[in-house]
């Protein structure tokens, strides 16, 4: 399990350990309106945020007639930040005002993908429906949406076009079935279990030189695929949303099946030791799965599990590849606890590791 999440440390203090990007220096919404004519917008690479703050001030400037694009472009913001309760607001908004028969679809359209992100794909479904009239990329975007929501299987015209729809296609029930190549170590890619993309706040992993081994502290008894999807899907959801991390903290989980999942890429630092300093050239395995007892959480997890024979074949077989690849000793591999005062990854598995060290 993840332990960046100790409560005396102010929650800022934590992301500064995964977000060390430089911060993008700050241009004035005013040299913008110097520049160009009415209804500009700010150039495409200025952060959301000062995107979306110039439109929101345009709500007051415009007339009336002209709001419908105003909140029409603030929807597709809000898209983009996933905040679709916001989204749906402003796409609502455009079409509750004068608006031409293009942008009401466009409206229809944003609704629909804001019922998408909220994991909704019946109520999406309906408004793709109104958004039929669409013609263009849009168009051709939602025809795809609807037919996906449908449950059918329409073949995407290249693989940007299908990157770009991805965030919209987590919740629906056919996600397994996402093309896409599969990464060389991980059996399942991150297109396959319905990944959200990576966010901004991460740094670059350098020269990997040890790898760590956790388990997720979750009870897991299921072996089936759709359930480890939602399991995996889930744990990527708590650390981007509640915890403010840039992905999954781990580079690689593995489900009951022994399945390998694809998380993190392997030229991002990963979120799973404790901090920066131990997190650094260090890729996190997961097992899935409460190996340690934590009676303090209810029944359900007072009896450890143990790791399945299947998911101590595929660890083997992992941490052997990467070996092999990135030229580290066995002795580069560790526990979880090995680093960081911590039951993870319990007793047998960190058994399994002074085995493997050994
Ligand atoms: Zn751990």
């Amino acid at each position: 399990m993840p332990t960046a999440t100790n409560p005396t440390i102010p929650l800022l203090a934590l992301l500064s350990f995964v977000a060390c990007t430089a911060p993008t220096p700050k241009q004035s919404v005013e040299s913008w309106e110097a520049l160009e004519a009415p209804i500009m917008s700010p150039p495409g690479q200025a952060p959301l945020a000062e995107r979306i703050e110039y439109w929101e001030n345009k709500l007051i400037a415009l007339p009336v007639a002209d709001l419908s694009e105003a909140r029409l472009r603030l929807g597709e913001l809000y898209l983009q930040t996933e905040n679709a309760p916001q989204a749906r607001l402003s796409f609502y908004a455009a079409l509750g005002g004068p608006h031409s028969v293009t942008e009401g679809a466009l409206a229809e359209y944003g609704i629909a993908r804001s019922y998408l992100l909220d994991e909704k794909p019946g109520l999406a479904k309906l408004h793709l429906m109104k958004a039929s009239a669409l013609e263009g990329p849009e168009g051709q975007e939602a025809s795809f949406l609807l037919s996906w929501t449908q449950g059918r299987k329409p073949e995407a015209p290249d693989a940007s076009f299908l990157e770009r729809l991805r965030p919209y296609l987590a919740g629906t029930p056919n996600v397994a079935e996402i093309p896409l190549s599969v990464g060389s170590y991980a059996s399942i890619a991150r297109g396959q279990w319905g990944a959200r993309p990576l966010r901004g706040n991460h740094s670059p992993m350098g020269k990997a030189y040890r790898i760590t081994i956790h388990h997720t502290a979750e009870p897991m008894t299921s072996t089936g695929y759709r359930n480890s999807i939602a399991e995996v899907r889930g744990l990527q959801k708590t650390h981007q949303q509640d915890q403010g991390w840039a992905d999954v903290g781990y580079h690689f989980l593995i489900d009951r099946s022994g399945r390998v999942f694809e998380g993190r890429d392997l030229t991002i630092q990963g979120a799973h030791a404790g901090n920066s300093t131990l997190n650094r050239g260090n890729i996190g395995i997961c097992l899935l799965g409460n190996f340690h007892p934590q009676p303090d959480r209810g029944s359900q997890y007072m009896l450890p599990q143990t790791p399945s024979q299947d998911q101590y074949a595929s660890l083997a077989q992992l941490v052997d590849s990467l070996r092999t690849d990135f030229k580290m000793s066995k002795r580069q591999v560790w526990a979880h606890q090995d680093l960081k005062d911590t039951a993870c990854p319990g007793v047998a598995l960190k058994a399994w590791v002074g085995r493997y060290r050994n």
